[in-house]
C-alpha cells in the first residue's frame, strides 16, 4: 500500500463519514430516515473494516497474519450484528430492533476476537506475558465498573430488575471495551516507532466505541435508544478507524517486531489508579450480586497478576544471572565463568588428584573475514567455530569465548590428553567455513598448558591460562598454527610482534572481499600442492660450473594466470600461511631434486625462508624430515633468509640457525645490503653464504663507491669463511668485473633466468667470466 493510496482512501472515508455524522447530528429527516441512514452507514463501515483487515492479513505472514485474521473475524462479527439489526429494522420493519437479539451474538464476538488479535500482534511484547496485559485490562474494567456502579448504575439496575439479562449484556459492551482499550494503551506505551501509528489509531477506535457502548447502556436502561441516535456515530467512526489501522499496519508491514521498548514507569502504576477508589466503594456500597462479582474479579485478577509478575521477575533474574556468565553471541561461557571454573578446578585438584589443563585457541585468519565480509559474517563464523570446538570436548569440559576470536577450553576430567583434544580441534577446522556464500579457511593456533596435582603452585590459577596463551602465541608465530604445549622458554616470546594490528588493517584495505577469495584459493593451492617452482641457476664465476639452483615459487592461478611471488606472498604472509607455504615449497623442491637425481645429477638447491619462521624451534627438524622423506642429504639444501629477520627475536633465530647448521643445512643471507645490515649478526650467526643485493651489483661498472662496497663485502665474506654470491647480474661485463673482485658465485638474468624443474639437468655451464656467448640473454 503506497502512502498516496492510503491518503486517498483516508480522504474518501473521512468525507463520507462527515456527511454521515452531520446527517445524524443534524437530525435530518424523520426517525425512519435517520434509522435507514444509520443502518446503511453502519453496515458500510463494518464492510470497510472487514475488507481492510482481510487485505492486511493476506499481505502479511506468520504471527502478524494471524493477528490481522483475528481482527477480520472481529469486524465480521460486528458486521454480522449490524446486518441482522438492519434486516430487522428495514426488512422486517420492526419498529425498534429488539434487544437482546441475534445481532448481539455478532457484536459480542467483536471484543473477544479483537482481544485475540491484540495478543497475537507482537507489538510491545518484550518476552513478557500477553495474559498479564489482559489481566491489566480486566482489573481496570472491574475497578471502573465498581466506581460507576456506586455512582448511579446501581439505581438503573434496580429499575431494570425484570430484564436482568438485557442489562448485563448492555453493560458487557463498555466493560469489554475498557479491557480492550487498556490492553491497547499498554501496548502503545511499549510500541516502537514503526508500530505506534497502528496502535494509536486502534486505541482511538476502541475509545470511540467505548463512548458509544457506554451511552447505549445508559439509554437502554431508560429504554431511550433508537437507531439513528447520534451515538451511532461513535461505532461507525470506530469501525472506520479499525479499517484504517489495518491499512496502516499493511503499509508498515515490515516493521520488525523485535525487542520492545522498556515499559514506561507510568504504565506500571496506571492500572492501579482506579483501584483504591473501587476498594472504598466496594466497602461502603450496599451489597449486591454485580458488586460481589466485580469484587471477586478484582481480587482474583490482582492476585493472578501479582503471581504472573513475580514469575516474570524470577525468569528475568534467572536470565540476567545466566547472561552474566554467558557470551551472548555463541552461548558459551564467558571469561568470568571460565576463570571461576578454573579457580574451582585448581582448588579441587589436590583432593581429586587430577590434572587440570587449559587450551587457548585463537583463529588465525578471523580478522580478515571480519574486515572484508563484515561483522555479521564474522559473527556467523564465530558461532560455527564455537560449535565445532564443542564437538571436540567431553561433556564435563568448559568451552569459553574469552573475546573476539579467542576461545579457551578447560579440561578437568583428564580422561583425554589435552594434546589429543588440540589435535582434534585442528582437524575440525580443516573443513572450510561457508559464510555469505564464501568458502573461508580458518585455522586455529592452539596452546596447551597443564598442571598436575603435584606441581608446585606459586601463582594463581590464572597463570595456567596465561601459559596456554603463551603456547598459543608460539603456535601462531611458527606460522604453522597447530598445537603447541607450554614450555618455560616461551616467556621469551614478544607477544606484540605476533599479531601486529597495523598489518591487519592494511591487508584488509588491500585485498577486500576479492582478497578473501584469493586467500581461500591460495590456501587450497598450498594444501593441494598446486604451487610450482622455477629454478634459477647460480654459477661459479671462476669455472663457469653450475653451483646450484634457487627455487622460486610460482602460482598458476586458474583465472588470473601465472602469479609471481609478489602477487601472493604478502597475502600468505599476513594470514599466517607462510609456514604451510614454505613446507609445500620444500616438499616440491625435494621431489624435483629427486627427479634430477634419477636423471643422474645431484644439484644442490636453495629455498627461501620466511624470516619470522626462524622463531619456530621445530622448523629445522621438520625440514630435515622432509629431506629424509625424499631420500636426500641435508647438505644439498641451502636456506635463504633475508636479513630483516633481525627485527624479530634474534635469540630464537640464532638457536634455530645453529640447529639447522648442526643438521648440515647451509645458510645464506639474502638481499644483503638492502635492509639495515648489521655486522653483528655476521659475527654471531652461523652463515655460509652472503648474497649481495642486486641494488649494489647493478651500478658497479660506473659507480666507484658501489664498487668499493662490493669489493669490501667480498673481502669480508672471505675473511669470515663465507662465500659471496652476486645477485641480479644482468650483463657479461658485470660478471667479468665480479670475477676480477674474486666474487664466488653469480646469479642473474645474464647467467641464467629461472627455468622449469624439468630443464634444470640441462643447464649448461656458464662460460668463464668475460667470455660472452652470442644469443645468451643479457
Ligand atoms: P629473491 O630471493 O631475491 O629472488 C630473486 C628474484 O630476483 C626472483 O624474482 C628472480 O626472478 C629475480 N631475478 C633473478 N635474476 C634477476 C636479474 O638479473 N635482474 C632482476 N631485476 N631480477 C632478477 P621472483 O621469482 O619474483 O621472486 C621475488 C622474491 O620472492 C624473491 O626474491 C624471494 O624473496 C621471494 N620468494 C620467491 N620464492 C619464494 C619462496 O618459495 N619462499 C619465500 N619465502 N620467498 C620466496
Ligand atoms: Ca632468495
Ligand atoms: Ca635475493
Amino acid at each position: 500500500m503506497t502512502r498516496a493510496r492510503l491518503s486517498g482512501i483516508t480522504v474518501v472515508v473521512t468525507t463520507l463519514f462527515v456527511v454521515f455524522a452531520a446527517w445524524l447530528g443534524g437530525d435530518w429527516g424523520g426517525p425512519r430516515t435517520l434509522g435507514v441512514v444509520s443502518d446503511v452507514g453502519s453496515v458500510a463501515a463494518g464492510g470497510f473494516a472487514v475488507t481492510s483487515a482481510a487485505v492486511a492479513a493476506r499481505a502479511s505472514r506468520g504471527r502478524q497474519r494471524r493477528a490481522w485474521a483475528a481482527l477480520t473475524v472481529a469486524a465480521l462479527g460486528w458486521l454480522f450484528g449490524d446486518v441482522v439489526w438492519a434486516f430487522q429494522e428495514l426488512v422486517l420493519k420492526v419498529d425498534a430492533a429488539p434487544f437482546p437479539s441475534a445481532s448481539d451474538a455478532g457484536y459480542l464476538m467483536f471484543p473477544v476476537a479483537a482481544c485475540v488479535a491484540l495478543m497475537l500482534l507482537p507489538i510491545g511484547s518484550a518476552g513478557l506475558s500477553q495474559t498479564r496485559l489482559v489481566l491489566d485490562g480486566i482489573i481496570v474494567a472491574a475497578s471502573l465498573f465498581v466506581i460507576i456502579w456506586a455512582n448511579g448504575l446501581n439505581d438503573v439496575f434496580t429499575v431494570n430488575r425484570d430484564s436482568l439479562f438485557a442489562f448485563a449484556l448492555s453493560v458487557a459492551y463498555p466493560i469489554s471495551d475498557v479491557i480492550l482499550l487498556t490492553v491497547a494503551l499498554l501496548m502503545l506505551t511499549r510500541a516502537r516507532t514503526g508500530q505506534r501509528a497502528v496502535m494509536s489509531v486502534f486505541c482511538l477506535a476502541i475509545a470511540l466505541m467505548l463512548v458509544s457502548d457506554g451511552a447505549f447502556a445508559l439509554l437502554r436502561a431508560r429504554d431511550a435508544y433508537a437507531s439513528g441516535n447520534v451515538i451511532d456515530v461513535g461505532w461507525t467512526a470506530g469501525l472506520l478507524l479499525l479499517g484504517l489501522a489495518s491499512l496502516i499496519g499493511l503499509r508498515s508491514n515490515d516493521i520488525e517486531f523485535g525487542l520492545a521498548r522498556a515499559p514506561s514507569r507510568a504504565s506500571l502504576w496506571i492500572i492501579y489508579l482506579p483501584l483504591p477508589a473501587a476498594t472504598v466503594y466496594m466497602v461502603i456500597s450496599p451489597a449486591s450480586t454485580p458488586l460481589l462479582v466485580a469484587a471477586l474479579v478484582l481480587v482474583f485478577g490482582v492476585l493472578a497478576r501479582q503471581f504472573i509478575v513475580a514469575d516474570e521477575n524470577r525468569s528475568l533474574l534467572v536470565a540476567v544471572a545466566e547472561q552474566a556468565f554467558r557470551d551472548p553471541l555463541t552461548g558459551l561461557a564467558n571469561r568470568a565463568l571460565f576463570l571461576d571454573r578454573l579457580t574451582h578446578a585448581t582448588a579441587m585438584q589436590i583432593r581429586d588428584g587430577r590434572t587440570v589443563s587449559v587450551l587457548s585457541i585463537d583463529l588465525d585468519d578471523f580478522k580478515l573475514v571480519n574486515d572484508s565480509l563484515g561483522h555479521p559474517a564474522g559473527d556467523a563464523l564465530l558461532v560455527d567455530a564455537a560449535e565445532r570446538i564443542g564437538t571436540c570436548v567431553a561433556a564435563g569440559d568448559t568451552v569459553a569465548r574469552l573475546g573476539g576470536d579467542e576461545f579457551a577450553v578447560l579440561v578437568e576430567d583428564g580422561a583425554t590428553a589435552p594434546l589429543v583434544i588440540g589435535d582434534r580441534l585442528v582437524d575440525v577446522f580443516d573443513a572450510p567455513f561457508v559464510v555469505d556464500g564464501h568458502e573461508v579457511h580458518v585455522r586455529p593456533s592452539i596452546g596447551v598448558a597443564s598442571r598436575a596435582p603435584g606441581d608446585v603452585v606459586d601463582d594463581g590459577p590464572e597463570s595456567l591460562l596465561k601459559h596456554a596463551d603463551l603456547a598459543m602465541y608460539s603456535a601462531k608465530r611458527s606460522q604453522h598454527g597447530g598445537v603447541h604445549a607450554y614450555t618455560a622458554d616461551m616467556h621469551l616470546i614478544d607477544v606484540s610482534e605476533v599479531d601486529p594490528p597495523r598489518d591487519r588493517e592494511a591487508k584488509a584495505k588491500r585485498y577486500g572481499s576479492a582478497g578473501l577469495q584469493l586467500f581461500a584459493q591460495l590456501r587450497r593451492a598450498i594444501d593441494e600442492a598446486e604451487l610450482t617452482l622455477v629454478y634459477q641457476p647460480k654459477f661459479d664465476v671462476a669455472t663457469g660450473r653450475l653451483a646450484g639452483v634457487e627455487a622460486l615459487v610460482r602460482w598458476e592461478h586458474p583465472e588470473r594466470g601465472l602469479l609471481l611471488p609478489d602477487d601472493f606472498l604478502p597475502l600468505a604472509r599476513q594470514n599466517g600461511l607462510m609456514g604451510a607455504l614454505t613446507e609445500a615449497v620444500m616438499r616440491r623442491a625435494v621431489d624435483d631434486a629427486g627427479a634430477w637425481r634419477a636423471r643422474g645429477v645431484d644439484i644442490p638447491f636453495a629455498v627461501n625462508l620466511f624470516p619470522p619462521s626462524l622463531g619456530d624451534l621445530e622448523l629445522p627438524d621438520r625440514i630435515a624430515g622432509i629431506l629424509a622423506d625424499g631420500g636426500l642429504n641435508t647438505e644439498c639444501l641451502t636456506v635463504e633468509i633475508t636479513e630483516d629477520f633481525l627485527v624479530g627475536n634474534i635469540r630464537r633465530a640464532r638457536e634455530v640457525l645453529v640447529h639447522m647448521r648442526r643438521l648440515g643445512i647451509r645458510i645464506a643471507i639474502d638481499d644483503f645490503g638492502s635492509g639495515y645490515s648489521a655486522l653483528s649478526y655476521l659475527r654471531d650467526l652461523p652463515i655460509d653464504e652472503l648474497k649481495l643485493d642486486r641494488e649494489f651489483i647493478a651500478p658497479i661498472l660506473d659507480d666507484e663507491r658501489a664498487e668499493a662496497i662490493v669489493r669490501a663485502v667480498i673481502d669480508l665474506t672471505h675473511r669470515l669463511g663465507m662465500i659471496c654470491v652476486a645477485e641480479g647480474v644482468e650483463n657479461a661485463a658485470t660478471a667479468a668485473r665480479l670475477a676480477t673482485y674474486g666474487c664466488d658465485l653469480v646469479q642473474g638474468y645474464h647467467c641464467g633466468p629461472p627455468v622449469e624443474a624439468a630443464q634444470v639437468p640441462d643447464i649448461r655451464p656458464l662460460l668463464p667470466a668475460g667470455v660472452v656467448v652470442p644469443g645468451r640473454r643479457g
